[in-house]
């Protein structure tokens, strides 16, 4: 199956990467969280070159930490090593800037590629800093992480800072969004961010940061399936040559040999389809759904007539709009009952939450 990995070809920019990729082969972009020492480095990057299924190299130099007093990045002696692995594997590189200082290293060195941490893409402040910084730099490939918090305005704001610095390669990596308790992931994936994102901007690449969404390595092959089955155009995984040994993020890393073991594994399936005997039946099924969906609008129409006709009844008794046991009632009533229509009851949970929302934006017309 590694034949739907063409080998890299080796150029250094993101553009000539592009150029030189395959319609649908995800763009892979592997390296550790944090450049540590010469030898992690670059043995990381030969390994990961000798796959031939990597396009890019990362490497953190400046490691944006929760707590102060962790391995905060090797600075500027981390990026010669990276710069190093750059030359001898012939793999563009990128790092993570967060100041007009880092930028200012970074294009001495002659790296081409940079991102910008989710940490720093909440702040407008920051990011403005950054893309005066890279203002009229030829070449240069700016990819912007997700904001920490779930906001794809504020992303796209960042992307549009970037341009309008005239940088002409812009693109997203969506690596998940802070939760207070995290369950399952480290950072919630919340798809529909990154999808909106697309939508306001289709012309960026878009990428899926795996690693950070999931936090620890067993999860990361879902989260890259979904992700190419989302059309995603490629994926930025943390692959260091002794993931348990790791200064950052330790949990989540693989070694280049399991990155090439996962990208086998994964099913690159087509985004159009041609097939006329599968169009037919499709196109029968889409009728179904078209029909149903046209149905349920038309119910939900009526029961928000019904809610406004309450909401009436609560202006001329003087009522509250919000009737919480009313609502806790309904909200128990069909949570409990998701199972027999083979329905989650996060689904229901989220279904009865936005007809509640609706209503009361009804109810509150009524009654001003
Ligand atoms: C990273 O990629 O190592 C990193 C710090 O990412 P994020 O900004 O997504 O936390
Ligand atoms: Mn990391």
């Amino acid at each position: 199956m590694s034949d739907r990995f063409p080998g890299p070809d080796f150029v250094p920019t993101f553009t000539a990467v592009m150029t030189n990729s395959q319609p649908r082969q995800p763009i892979v972009i592997a390296g550790p969280c944090g450049a540590e020492t010469e030898n992690q480095s670059l043995e990381t990057a030969r390994r990961l070159k000798a796959t031939g299924k990597v396009h890019m190299l990362r490497a953190g130099i400046w490691k944006p930490r929760t707590r102060p007093g962790s391995f905060e990045g090797m600075g500027e002696t981390g990026l010669q090593w990276l710069m190093t692995a750059m030359a001898e594997t012939g793999l563009p590189a990128m790092t993570e800037v967060a100041t007009p200082d880092h930028v200012a290293l970074v294009l001495k060195a002659g790296l081409k590629n940079v991102w910008i941490g989710a940490r720093s893409t909440v702040n407008p402040f920051v990011v403005q800093e950054i893309a005066d910084a890279v203002k009229g730099v030829r070449d240069l490939t700016v990819f912007v992480k997700n904001p920490v918090n779930p906001d794809a305005d504020l992303w796209m704001g960042a992307i549009e800072r970037f341009h309008r610095a005239g940088v002409k390669e812009v693109h997203a990596i969506h690596r998940g969004f802070s939760a207070y308790k995290p369950v399952k992931y480290r950072n919630e994936p919340m798809w529909e961010i990154p999808l909106r994102l697309k939508r306001l901007a289709p012309e960026i690449k878009l990428f899926c940061d795996p690693s950070h969404i999931c936090g620890r390595r067993e999860l990361l092959l879902d989260v890259a399936q979904k992700a190419l089955d989302l059309i995603y155009d490629g994926l930025m995984i943390e692959t260091h040559i002794e993931p348990d040994k790791a200064l950052s993020d330790a949990r989540q890393q693989i070694t280049p040999a399991e990155l090439d073991t996962l990208l086998k594994s994964l099913a690159i399936r087509s985004s159009s389809i041609k097939d006329a005997a599968l169009i037919e039946s499709l196109s029968d099924l889409r009728g179904k759904i078209d029909q149903i969906d046209q149905e349920l609008i038309a119910l939900i129409g009526e029961r928000m007539q019904v809610a406004e006709a309450i909401g009436k009844i609560k202006k001329e008794k003087h009522i509250t709009i919000l009737q919480p046991e009313r609502w806790n009632e309904i909200k128990k009533q069909y949570s409990e009952g998701a199972g027999q229509n083979s329905l989650s009851e996060e689904f229901i949970e989220k279904y009865l939450e936005a007809l509640h929302q609706e209503s009361i934006r009804r109810q509150t017309k009524v009654m001003r």
